[in-house]
């Protein structure tokens, strides 16, 4: 049976609508009141993309301490979420999932994984934590309108049919439209949805065969098409897939990138450094030392540093026509040059989208200016809170999404309950 009354209703049993519903009955339990609030889910499993995020093993957050530094990971939000990071981060999330028997490990590239390796102990402790602190969940059902009313709080329509009123609405719908509706109906605007975190599909992959190959770091440079001035740059490991280019620093390219690409129909031009960085001098004294050192040996059979994959060897000569079995000590300087010119800077056509990585999110949501990032309240309409991905808020891959939910969604909790009955 639903309650005719409650003083909140959370949209939304994702990983912010929780951390807020969590937050807003601990504090006002801590206050001496009694929480009466409701979590309301359209499906039958809350938290369905933290089961099945990273893989099954749920990328908590991300090893970044430093909240000035964090903001740099949100191609949307930046720098307007330095507020919410200074009150609540990375060290904020790893206490409060500590406090409550949930450790987190970080791992080499700095992502930060439950102790257990699995996504089910964090739905666990969130659903545990709501249930201990006697927040309801109904679930298979979902808000379907929400007015204002002129004395304050909501009437509520639910898609059951049932209507219920609320003193505090908090949207944490994630990116689905109809979060977005009503959002809109409560004097909202939307910064229309696109896909962010995707991999690169190369025109007649000219780079197929070397499909596994893993390049770190590589420099990518795109530009993209009907505009020589849009360009993104981002460096570190890349990976070589039948359809194209994938890796963490694809996804963080096509994240910057996200509204861009979508502009230009996802065409453009990729400049892959394959050097590491090596500046054209710096590769012109390597190439002259490999000719002394290595003189006798064949260029196949001799590749100008360890790091440098065989197989992208063998193709850059390949493709340059430059016979393999040649010795170093007699490479002429015109394909030394080329040679140096494809390590540094090799060109490639983007003829689309690929495959999303293990995250996906979309760039877009409820437009940041419209909300008040110290409370999550928004400024269009009194009571009514918007939290997660529901925002024009996205981050690159490795648990920098999740983050922003604990942090938006525990600084929404906290105002919440500030706010009282
Ligand atoms: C496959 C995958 C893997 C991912 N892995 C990671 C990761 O490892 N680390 C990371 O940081 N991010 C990851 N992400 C991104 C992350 O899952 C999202 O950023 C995050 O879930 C957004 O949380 P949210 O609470 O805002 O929205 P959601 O998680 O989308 O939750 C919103 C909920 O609201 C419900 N809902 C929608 N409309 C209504 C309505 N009208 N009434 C009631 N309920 C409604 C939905 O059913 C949903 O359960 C991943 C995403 C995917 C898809």
């Amino acid at each position: 049976m639903l309650p005719s009354h409650v003083s909140l209703v959370v949209a939304g049993g994702g990983p912010a609508g929780f951390m807020a519903a969590i937050t807003a009955a601990e504090v006002t339990i801590a206050a001496g009141g009694t929480p009466a609030v409701l979590v309301l889910e359209a499906t039958p499993e809350p938290l369905h993309k933290v089961l099945i995020s990273g893989g099954g093993r749920c990328n908590v957050t991300h090893a970044c301490w430093d909240p000035l530094a964090l903001v740099g990971y949100y191609p949307r939000g930046g720098r307007a979420l330095r507020g919410p990071f200074s009150r609540f981060a990375t060290t904020e999330t790893v206490a409060w999932f500590e406090r409550r028997g949930l450790a987190l490990v970080e791992e080499p590239d700095g992502r930060l994984f439950p102790r257990s390796q699995r996504s089910a102990s964090v739905v666990d402790t969130l659903r545990r934590e709501a249930a201990r602190l006697g927040v309801t969940l109904h679930t298979s059902e979902a808000l379907q309108a929400a007015v204002a009313l002129a004395g304050g709080g909501f009437e509520l329509r639910l898609r059951s049919g049932a209507l219920l009123r609320a003193d505090r609405l908090l949207l944490a719908t994630g990116s689905h439209p109809s979060g977005h509706r009503l959002a809109v109906g409560l004097g909202h605007t939307v910064v229309p949805p696109v896909p962010s975190l995707f991999t690169l599909r190369l025109a007649d992959h000219p780079l197929a065969a070397l499909a596994g190959v893993v390049m770190d770091p590589a420099g990518l440079e795109l530009t993209l098409a009907g505009s020589a001035s849009r360009r993104q740059r981002q460096s570190g490991p890349l990976l070589i897939t039948h359809w194209g280019l994938s890796g963490p620093t694809v996804l963080r390219l096509t994240a910057f990138a996200a509204r861009d690409l979508k502009q230009a129909g996802y065409r453009g031009e990729l400049r892959v450094d394959w050097s590491g960085g090596r500046s054209q001098l710096q590769l012109q004294e390597l190439f002259g030392q490999l000719r002394r050192d290595q003189a006798r040996k064949q260029l196949a059979n001799a590749r100008p540093w360890p790091e440098l994959s065989r197989r992208l060897w063998l193709h850059l000569l390949d493709r340059l026509g430059v016979d393999g079995e040649l010795r170093w000590a007699d490479l002429g300087r015109r394909p030394q040059e080329a040679l140096i010119e494809a390590l540094r800077a090799s060109r490639y056509p983007v003829s689309g989208r690929g495959p999303f990585g293990e995250e996906f999110v979309t760039a877009g949501g409820i437009a940041l200016g419209e909300v008040n990032l110290a409370t999550m309240e928004s400024r269009r309409q009194s009571g009514l809170y918007l939290a997660g991905e529901i925002l024009d808020v996205d981050g690159v891959t490795g648990g920098f999404n999740f983050q922003h939910c604990w942090s938006s969604g525990w600084l929404a909790g906290q105002a919440i309950a500030a706010a009282g009955p």
